[in-house]
This record gives C-alpha cells, structure tokens and sequence, in this order.
C-alpha cells in the first residue's frame, strides 16, 4: 500500500516552457512580461479593479497594512483562528489586534461579534475566508460603513471562491491571495494583492516598488523616478510569475479536479456526519466552494490525536491547522483576556485530509473507508 501524502503540489506541464520564454526575454527581474499577464487574466477574471502580484501573501498582507496607513496603538479586529501572517502584517506596523472567535458552524470568524469589540481605535477588520468559505461580508461591509473602517480580505486560501456570487477578494478594500505551494493554483512562493478601493491604487503601485515610482517611469508618466514613500521589494522575479501563469491558465481544470475529489470525501463520509460522530465541513448559502480544503472536526482533542494516528498507520498523511493566535507565546501576554472557545476548539479538533490534484477517487475511497473504520 503505498503512502498518501498530505499535499504534493501539482504541475500544469507549462511551466518550464514560460520560465525558459522569460529567461530568454532577457529580462528575469518583476515587473515584467508575466508578471503583466498575470495582473491582466486575474483582473479579467474575477473584474478586481487592480492587482499586483507579491513574493508571498505575508507580502501581500504587509503591504494592504502599509496602505490601511496603520500605525502605532491603532486597533485591527480579525479571527484568532488564522495563521501568524494575518496578524504579523499589523503588529509590524505597531497595531494592537483584537482577536475574535470562530462561529460554531464554520471556522470562520464570528461576524456577529465584530460589532461590540469595534472601538475609537479600530481601524480595520480583517475577515479570513478559512478553506475558501466565504465570511458574512454584508454585516462587515455594514460595520465598515459605519465606523469608516477599512475592510481588509485574507483571501490566502479563497482563489475562484465566492460570497453571494461576488469573488473573494473583491469585497474588501484590499485582498491578499497567496500562490503558496499547499494551495489551489501555486508558483512555490508567491501571492497577490487586489486593490478594489480606486483612491488606493496609485499608492500601491509605489508601496509595490520600494516607495519609488518607478512604475509610472516605465509607462513614461514621469521622466525620472526616486524615492516618494515607503515601501519594499513586494514583487517576485518574472520566473515567479512565469510559472504562476502556467497555473492560472489551467484555473479552470485545476478547480474542477479539486471540487471532484472534494465531493467525493464528502458523499463517502456523509453517514458519519448525519450520525453526528463527526461534523463535516459546513458551506451556508452565501458561499461556494472552491475545494481549497476537506477537513473534518472531531469531538475532542483526544479523539483527533486517535484519527490522526490511525490514519498514520496506514499510510494517510492527515494533519491539524492553526493554534489559537490569542494563545501563543507571542502574543498571549499582549491579548486582553477574553475566552475565545470556538477558536480553542477548532485548534484542538479540526483536521485536514489529503486533496490535491494528483490523488486518485480511489485514494480518497482508500482514507473514507480507513475514518470509517476509525469509528467503527
Ligand atoms: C497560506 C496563508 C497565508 C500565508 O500565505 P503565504 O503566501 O505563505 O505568505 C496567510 N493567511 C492564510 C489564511 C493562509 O492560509
């Protein structure tokens, strides 16, 4: 019986063929031929009002807290149950986080508690769309209104996903996608910034370019460039976006292999779910399913530990996700104490199981049949 890896990232065949065509364009640095390919069939795609691609979504979040003009003692309200970056964007910049519970249905943060931790401070809410599922956004956007908030998406995982049929990461003023290799479309490292606010566009070209305005240089809008904010380097090599394009271009395919095996697990481990011995990933109504993620969430710590092992005998990678961010050691001593138990619960039940391009319906039958046998 031969092993089932968590993830092996999947390979379109082209990219080899766009690196060498990069490469051999002579001009290998960002900005370049792919990257301006694969700015145009993401705005095509999903209408984002403008994109840049980034060497990580970690970049892409930095940059959107540079743009929230975020600084010292302001507040940013988002999930405990995310990882490090969403947050680590913020306190770069010297932000307080206010974290919030998961709803019970799905990881996702709890909209309807956003309101009562909003303050004179706040100045942000980032929402995560955990696996693609799409948070309540009309409340949030709502809120924004309200309190002149900036509305910030972590779309890390939420590519070709959708609320009430608007792409994700195009709700917010800003998104931040990542091209990381466990995700849906992949370049090894990498990401994407949307910018769907007009009036932040201009900055975040500069932002984009080490505070300089070398972007408008090149389009011939000025005639020399220099230093005119602060910024880094956000934006990957072409040999990045090289690959990435291979990828986009097989959006379609990549999705529909994943949504596939997806709803395979599901169709095979929906009488464990109607017997309630473990709860199955929850879609509402205002959201579609991109197949980032299968996860189940079991009954306890005990009892996850338990599947993960059995699994593990048998070959099956299966892992967990995130630890509660209001608990780590980093930023426990800085938490104002609230008890966020949704968040402890998905940290200590939910479990993620293989889906990737290359495993097989009958794997997935394989790992169905060894939860079953889990249960008994
Ligand atoms: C993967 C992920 C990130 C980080 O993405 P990188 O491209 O690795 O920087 C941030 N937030 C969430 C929710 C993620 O899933």
């Amino acid at each position: 019986m031969t092993a089932i890896p968590f993830n092996k990232p999947f390979m379109t065949g082209r990219e080899l063929d766009y690196i060498r065509e990069a490469v051999e364009s002579g001009k290998i640095s960002g900005n370049g031929l792919f990257t301006r390919r694969c700015h145009e069939l993401m705005r095509r795609r999903f209408d984002f009002h403008a994109t840049l691609l980034t060497s990580s979504c970690t970049d892409a979040l930095e940059m959107a807290a540079i743009l929230a003009g975020i600084g010292p003692g302001d507040e940013v309200i988002m999930p405990s149950y995310t990882f490090v970056s969403t947050a680590n964007a913020f306190v770069l910049r010297g932000a307080r986080i206010v974290f919030a519970d998961s709803e019970p249905g799905t990881p996702n943060m709890d909209c309807r508690q956003v309101e009562a931790l909003i303050t004179a401070r706040t100045r942000a809410i980032v929402p995560v769309h955990y696996a693609g599922v799409a948070c309540d956004m009309d409340p949030l956007l709502e809120l924004a209104r309200q309190h002149d908030l900036l509305l910030i998406e972590d779309a890390a995982q939420a590519i070709d996903a959708y609320y009430k049929g608007r792409p994700l990461g195009g709700i917010g003023a800003l998104g931040a996608f990542s091209f990381h290799e466990t995700k849906n479309i992949i370049s090894g490292e990498g990401g994407m910034l949307t910018v769907n606010e007009p009036s932040l566009s201009a900055r975040a070209e500069i932002v984009w370019e080490k505070g300089t305005n070398r972007s408008a240089f090149w389009r011939g809008e000025v005639d020399k460039y220099g230093w005119v904010d602060i910024g880094s380097s956000f934006l990957p090599s072409d040999i990045t976006a090289a690959f990435l394009y291979a990828q986009l271009e097989q959006l379609d395919a990549i999705q529909q292999q994943r949504r596939l095996l997806w709803e395979r697990y599901r169709a095979a481990l929906a009488p464990l779910g109607e017997q309630e011995r473990v709860r199955l990933p929850h879609v509402p109504d205002y959201a579609s399913n991109n197949a980032h993620m299968f996860y189940l969430v079991c009954r306890n710590l005990d009892e996850r530990t338990g599947l993960i092992d059995h699994l593990k005998s048998q070959g099956i990678h299966a892992v967990f996700h995130y630890l509660s961010l209001h608990r780590s050691p980093y930023y426990a001593p800085h938490h104002d104490g609230r008890e966020l138990p949704w968040c402890d619960h998905y940290a200590d039940t939910l479990v993620r199981l293989p889906l990737f391009h290359e495993l097989s319906l009958e794997q997935v039958d394989r790992i169905a049949a060894a939860i079953h046998d889990f249960y008994g």
